[in-house]
This record gives structure tokens, sequence and C-alpha cells, in this order.
């Protein structure tokens, strides 16, 4: 009698034995495939990746170039040289206009540049540098990593193997120097500009002729004469390639580039053979020098205004009239490119209600902001004419 009462009572303690037994098995057999690939991981951990890094700028350009050693360094030193990372400037591998090119084909593991000079290749890919009369840097930086912006930016340059990050920005840029003044929009006609981007083609229709030049390239081209005038970045980088002296006029605001962004290229296939603490660091130092351009021309575009002008820059703004005609080639230059094919379009799309939504924001908030400090603070630079 006892027995049979007892006997469901063992059959439980037998089925929790077993499942205990097999419970402990299957975690034992757990921790063993753990630790198999931790043990991959530790022998992946240990090797040694050396990555060449091509850009779009000369040689230790201040401003701009420094992204590219910012980021190879940051990797280098977070790696504690598991990842080391070479800089190369344009032309010591490939020109200027071929890093995409580069790294696509393996050439280079990574690029540093700006996306609107493949815009041949890829049309959408201006979005990713400037719009004119688009978003500002902070308004970039929030489309980008929180509005959807880097998704569509990724799924763009996927066709060619290519992973993006931002690169860096420069804040608002100059409208840049003319050797001779602007009085109305009629001056734009038959005036030669480096300006590249969406720009250059507002530029064209605008009544003058873009031309694309390297930065290597713009300081001997205004000399010669090739072109009468040339957009490069600001005060900080502008003095940094001498403009000042192959031009008197030095023109504001940068309508045409808000706030540039440019940008670091990975190959793809470079950055799957990375274990995965490395191919974290590359994505943290890709944000680090990113947001260190900013803070660095920042910090810095006062300082070369100032000299610029004690040196006999004559600053100039844009008339409204030569402000507004862009602004209409502008609006109708972005509507072709939204038009000229679908993954333009959503790009677009995603980029214009991001823009919308952060302006109505920023209405009451930077730019409500800035006016109040100017009604209470006497003003520091003398902008007339
Ligand atoms: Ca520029």
């Amino acid at each position: 009698m006892l027995e049979r009462r007892l006997l469901p009572v063992i059959t439980l303690i037998l089925v929790a034995l077993l499942v205990l037994i097999t419970g402990l098995w299957a975690t034992d057999r757990a921790q063993t495939i753990t630790s198999g690939a931790g043990v991959e991981g530790a022998d992946r951990s240990n090797q040694q990746f050396e990555w060449k890094l091509v850009t779009t700028w000369p040689k230790n350009l201040p401003g701009l170039g420094s992204a590219g050693e910012n980021f190879a360094r940051y990797v280098t030193e977070m790696s504690g040289g598991r990842l080391k990372v070479t800089v190369y400037g344009a032309g010591e591998i490939v020109p200027a206009f071929e890093v995409f090119d580069a790294v696509s084909q393996g050439v280079a593991e990574v690029g540093h540049g700006a996306s609107y000079y493949w815009k041949g290749k890829i049309p959408a890919a201006v979005f990713y540098t400037a719009v004119p009369f688009g978003m500002t840097a902070q308004e970039m930086n929030g489309w980008l990593h929180y509005g959807g912006g880097l998704e569509l930016w990724r799924e763009l340059y996927a066709p060619f193997g290519v992973v993006p990050f931002a690169g860096g920005s420069t804040g608002v840029q100059m409208a840049g120097w003319f050797n001779r003044e602007l009085r109305s929009a009629a001056d734009l006609k038959g005036l030669k500009m480096r300006i590249p981007g969406l720009a250059g083609e507002v530029f064209n229709a605008s009544g003058g002729t873009a031309v694309r030049i390297a930065g290597g390239e713009v300081y001997t081209s205004m000399q010669t004469g090739v072109i009468d005038a040339v957009e490069w970045v600001g005060p900080y980088n502008d003095r940094t390639l001498g403009l000042n002296q192959v031009a008197d006029y030095y023109y504001y605001p940068g309508w045409h580039e808000p706030g540039a962004m440019l940008e670091f290229i990975v190959n793809e296939r470079a950055m799957g053979q990375l274990p995965e603490d490395l191919k974290a660091i590359v994505t943290y130092a890709t944000r680090a020098a990113n947001q260190d351009m900013l803070d660095e021309f920042t910090a810095r575009n006062n300082e070369s205004l100032q000299s610029l002008l004690a040196d006999g820059t004559q600053l100039r703004k844009l008339p409204d009239d030569v402000l507004q005609v862009l602004y209409d080639n502008s609006k109708i230059a972005l509507e072709a490119l939204a038009n000229s094919d679908p993954i333009a379009g959503k790009i677009a799309a995603s980029y214009a209600s991001f823009a919308t939504d952060v302006r109505a924001y920023h209405e009451i908030s930077e730019r409500a902001y800035l006016n109040a400090r100017d009604k209470v603070l006497p003003p520091v630079l003398n902008t007339s004419p």
C-alpha cells in the first residue's frame, strides 16, 4: 500500500532528476560551445590588421584633412595596435576623385572625402555632403544618427560594397572667393567657379559655369585665371590654402553648404573580416572624428577670419536677389534629383521630412536664442556693406 502510494512521488523524483541531468548536460554543452567560440574569438583577437586610408585631400591639410589622421590615431590607439591605419593624401595611392572606387575595389580599406564627389556615379550621394539651403551640421547629425539618414546612406552605397559613416562637418561654410564684386544676380553670368555637388548644377542654371577641381589645385586654378571664383570651406581652411592671395572678395553665407558633411567609407569585406571589438572601435572612431572636426572649425574659424580681414580681404554679403535666384534654382535641381531614381526619391523624402520637423523646433530654440543674444549684446563684427 505504502509503495503504491509512493510510486507517483518516486516517478516525479525520477523525472525531476532526469530533467536536472539533461539540463546540466545542455548547460555544460552550451558552455562548451560558448567557450569554443571564445577560444576562436581569442585567436582572432590577437590577429593584426593593417588598413590603408586614402583621402581626397592633400597630405597634411589641416581641418578637412585632420579627420583621416584622427581616425587613424583613434583606431590604432584604441585597438592597442591590432588594427593599424596609415593615411595617404590625394595622389599618393590614388588621385582625389578615385577614392570611392579604390575603397569599393579594396585597393584601400578605408577612405575619407566628400560624398558629392561621386555624384556622377551615384546622384543621390549629394544628400550626404550638402543640400543648398538645407540642413546645418547639428541638423545633419540628427538626421543621420536618429532620423534614418544613415540607414538610407548604407542602402545607397551597398551595391558598391562600401559602408559609409559620417566623417566630420565644417559647419556653415563661406559662399566663396570672387575676383570681382557681385552686385546683382546678373553678375553671375559668365562666371567660372569651382563649386561641386548639387550647388554646381544650381550655379550653372543661374548663369555661371561650375567647374569640379580637387583641393590641391584650387589655388593654381584661381591664380592662372582658369576660374573666377572658388568655394572651398571657410576662413580656417581657406587661409591654409592661401585663397586670400588669389581673390579679394570673400562672400557669405554658404547657401550651398550650410552644414557640409564629410564621409568615411569602409570596404565592406575588410570590415567583415574584423572581430566584433575592432568593428566597434572603427564605428566609434568615426563618431569621435566626426564630432572633432566641427569642434575644431568652431574654435579656429573666427581667428582665421580676423587675420584675413587684417590682411586686406574684403568681406561681402551675397545680395538678396542673388540668394533668391540661387534658391529658386536649388528647388528645381532638388526636385529633378528626387525624380531621377527611386532611391534618390526615398532619400529626398526622408531628408525633407526631417528638415521640416527640425526647422520647426529650431525656430524657437537655435534661431530664437541667437536673435535674443544679438538683441542684448553689442555686435562684434561690422558686416557692412
Ligand atoms: Ca565647400
